[in-house]
């Protein structure tokens, strides 16, 4: 069955050339042009957006019809060309720009690609104003501009610039520069490569790059998981590198991978740089539901709390600029400070993460080792809406002893551990996270999991 093309929150994916191609990317143009039109009808100036695209092959043709949308709309564009996800949030404020977007499917296979859309808070819609920006597009309620108000389309190179200067005020480049840390770097082909090179080289490490050509062609599966990885782990013993990182294609996530070549978990990337931040700074910090506990042991030891919101980086991003949050982000090794960006920033948690191995002398696997080493289970079943209803009533029943959190789904949390189930928003799934102190810990919630599932779903 053909994949339906995706419209939500976050903006637009699909498959390239099936049911994403040029004139669907020209109208989400056109639809976004519309939508900040209608949002600001007063503003004198001009309404500027900057596009932003990762390494996709498709990028540069899905990117030129967006801009041809936002054009024929009225709208200025900014082209900032191939660039990361953090790169064009940090663009936008830097340029004043009314939106951003940013052409990228993240961490999906090669043939997807994507339309990602941020207002000029630097991060992604709320839900009310996502859902006008997609009725616009589905009824083509377009504000052509005509001839003499159309948009124009210049460019700008600095990203890089800019965004590495941004990344280097928040820790102290003298200092890790000092250890001469040797770092493998593996970008996926993706857009991160180029501009996390020359960030490195400022700190003073020596670079091991693989897959660092921006040209698009994963050398493997993108999203930077333990098995996808395994790669990158027999090059850091190779090399005898001090630690491995890995960026997704957009460069807004990163994985970690130890001095002896083992895979350390996106959740600890989070946590690491919480690990430095709350050792230099006083604060609160935000992260979903479905982020691992360590960050709250980080916080509570340093004496502030994590503000938990409902999965999605705008969520997290909202609740971190509202609280003025010092670090904040989402386990699947996304960290965000606001000092940089409203937006996941893989150069960011490479910089604070040195920064800590700088400051306290201590290997990865040392640090991770003082993280307090929780078991995660992460698992996902088919579910329709009223399945994943009676999911969530059952599991009330069964965990009513609980401290219960209902902003998105259900989290359930208990002294050694917790459960947080919900449904999918982009698929009929339930998702289950589950973590506890220890492995037989978790597996009586798996257990208690999987009984409550059974008896929906037979
Ligand atoms: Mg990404």
């Amino acid at each position: 069955m053909a994949e339906k093309l995706m419209v939500s929150i976050s903006g637009m994916r699909g498959i390239v050339g099936e049911n994403l191609t040029a004139s669907v990317a020209t109208d989400y143009g056109c639809a976004f042009g519309t939508f900040l039109k209608n949002k600001y009808p007063a503003k004198e100036q001009q309404l500027t957006v900057c596009l932003g695209r990762d390494s996709r092959p498709s990028g540069q043709m899905l990117g030129s019809a967006v801009m041809a949308g936002l054009c024929s709309v009225g709208i200025d564009v900014i082209d900032l060309g191939l660039v990361t996800t953090p790169g064009v949030s940090v663009m936008l404020r830097q340029l004043a720009c009314t939106g951003g977007v940013v052409i990228t499917a993240s961490h999906n296979p090669i043939q997807y690609n994507g339309i990602k859309l941020l207002l000029g808070n630097g991060i992604a819609p709320p839900p009310l104003e996502a859902e006008q920006i997609r009725r616009c597009f589905f009824d083509k309620d377009f504000a052509f501009a005509d001839s003499a108000s159309r948009g124009k389309v210049t460019s700008s190179e600095q990203t890089d610039a800019v965004h590495i200067s941004k990344v280097l005020a928040i820790v102290d480049r003298e200092a890790i520069a000092a250890r001469k840390f040797k770092v493998v770097l593996d970008s996926v082909n993706g857009a991160g490569g180029p501009i996390t090179k020359k960030l490195l080289v400022e700190l003073g490490c020596e670079v091991v790059p693989v897959n660092d050509e921006p040209s698009g062609s994963f050398a493997h599966e993108p999203e930077p998981t333990a098995e996808n990885l395994a790669g990158l782990g027999q090059i850091v013993q190779a090399e005898g590198t001090d630690v491995g990182f890995a960026q997704d294609p957009d460069a807004d996530r990163l994985a970690i991978v130890d001095e002896n070549g083992m895979y350390v978990g996106e959740e600890y990337t989070l946590a690491l740089a919480a690990k430095h931040i709350f050792a230099k700074r006083t604060g609160n910090a935000a992260t979903n539901l479905s982020t691992s506990r360590m960050i709250d042991d980080i916080a509570e030891k340093a004496g502030g709390r994590v503000i938990r919101t409902a999965v999605g980086e705008a969520n997290v991003a909202a609740a971190m600029l509202e609280n003025d949050c010092i670090i904040g982000g989402e386990g699947n090794g996304g960290v965000i400070d606001l000092r940089v960006g409203p937006v996941r920033d893989s150069l960011v948690g490479i910089a604070l993460i040195l920064q800590l191995m700088a400051e306290t002398g201590k290997t990865v696997t040392q640090l991770v080792g003082e993280l307090g080493g929780y078991y995660m289970n992460k698992a996902k079943f088919a579910a329709d809406h009223t399945q994943a209803r009676r999911v969530l009533d059952l599991a009330k029943d069964k965990f009513a002893g609980a401290r219960l959190d209902t902003t998105d789904g259900c989290r359930f949390d208990f002294e050694d551990g917790w459960i947080h189930a919900r449904a999918s928003n982009t698929e009929p799934v339930m998702r289950v996270i589950i973590e506890a102190k220890d492995r037989p810990a978790a597996q009586e919630y798996i257990d208690a999991v999987s009984k409550i599932r059974d008896e929906v779903l037979s």
